[in-house]
């Protein structure tokens, strides 16, 4: 089987709450009939703006939120219909970097203590073979022993940032959901921590979702790219395809405004007009239509379906629809 994970129609929904008698006034979609699925081996990038889903979408998939409906299957195994307890397992081979690994480490916790400690909940190893572990973790992701006895706050970002990778990679997992992994740092830090992740890919045979909402992040180190938009999946192609030739408008719109450095592939700058709706009251039809330039009447009142357009290629817009 091609695909590690498969995600079908997936839904959150958080109910809004009003009144005196805090009644169900509403829902906001964060994440509205969501389906693709994720090869063996590859990087998937899932780009959008924030509030457009994409970390909903990524820690429903590790049932860190649980979703309102839909299925998630992770190598063969359907994800979304186990039973808490029965969810160890699976939290061993799929695990999560955060984009702040400063909230995410334990400020009092050494980086001994924080790196074995996925070990010691999974009963796995001796004290000894524990910290051996640890150690060949550190220096695996260009950091050294010296540095386990220290805390997260003696670290720099991209430290601490390895240090989170780490941790990760300390239950030899299959899938590393990666949300915004390098969005508070430096852009100098970035590229480090980026080929350091690809290394670690290579040599460990990883499979990543990497949430970013910069287009240019994704670029060279996705095979694909999915575009979220109100929590939607708007397109989804090969990374090159996506970049060369962007079908939806959203998508079109969101790469206008990355530089290329090729003077050929200069694009006009497309502006998008209005706001971005608020997801508690989204548009009629296509989501896109407040701001899109090539909307037509059908766009207000018919949601475009998410078609295959050919090659690897879909999109969910009327614009495509013979
Ligand atoms: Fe624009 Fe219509 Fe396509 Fe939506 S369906 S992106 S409004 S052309
Ligand atoms: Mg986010």
């Amino acid at each position: 089987n091609q695909e590690l994970l498969t995600v079908k129609n997936l839904k959150k929904y958080y109910p809004i709450t009003g009144g005196v008698l805090g009644k169900e006034v509403g829902q906001v979609k964060a994440v509205d009939d969501v389906t693709f699925s994720i090869r063996r081996g590859e990087t998937f990038g899932l780009v959008g703006e924030s509030g457009s889903g994409k970390s909903t979408t990524g820690r429903s998939l590790l049932r860190l939120i649980e979703p309102t409906s839909g299925e998630v299957w992770f190598d063969g195994k359907q994800v979304t219909s186990l039973k808490k307890d029965e969810l160890r397992p699976l939290r061993r081979d799929m695990q999560i970097v955060f984009q702040d690994p400063f909230a995410s480490l334990n400020p009092r916790h050494t980086v001994a203590k924080i790196l074995e400690e996925p070990l010691q909940v999974h009963n796995i190893g001796t004290p000894a073979e524990r910290r051996k572990k640890v150690e060949q973790m550190l220096e695996i992701v260009g950091l050294n022993s010296y540095h386990a006895q220290r805390y997260p706050h003696q670290f720099s970002g991209g430290q601490r940032q390895r240090i989170g990778i780490a941790r990760a990679l300390m239950l030899n997992p299959k899938l590393i959901v990666a949300d915004e992994p390098v969005s508070a740092l430096d852009v100098s830090i970035q590229s480090q921590v980026l080929n350091l992740m690809q290394d670690l890919q290579r040599d460990f045979g990883l499979t990543y979702l990497f949430i970013a909402h910069d287009l240019s992040v994704v670029r060279h180190i996705s095979d694909r790219v999915g575009v979220m938009y109100l929590g939607r999946l708007v397109e989804l192609a090969p990374s090159e395809q996506l970049y060369e030739k962007p079908l939806h408008p959203y998508t079109q719109a969101l790469l206008s405004a990355v530089p290329d450095p090729d003077p050929d592939n200069r694009r006009e700058r497309i502006i998008l007009q209005g706001e971005l709706p608020s997801p508690a009251n989204p548009p009629s039809g296509c989501t896109f239509h407040t701001r899109c330039p090539h909307a037509m009447d059908i766009c207000r009142t018919v949601r475009p379906e998410f078609r295959d357009i050919g090659g690897d290629h879909f999109t969910a817009c009327h614009l495509y629809n013979e």
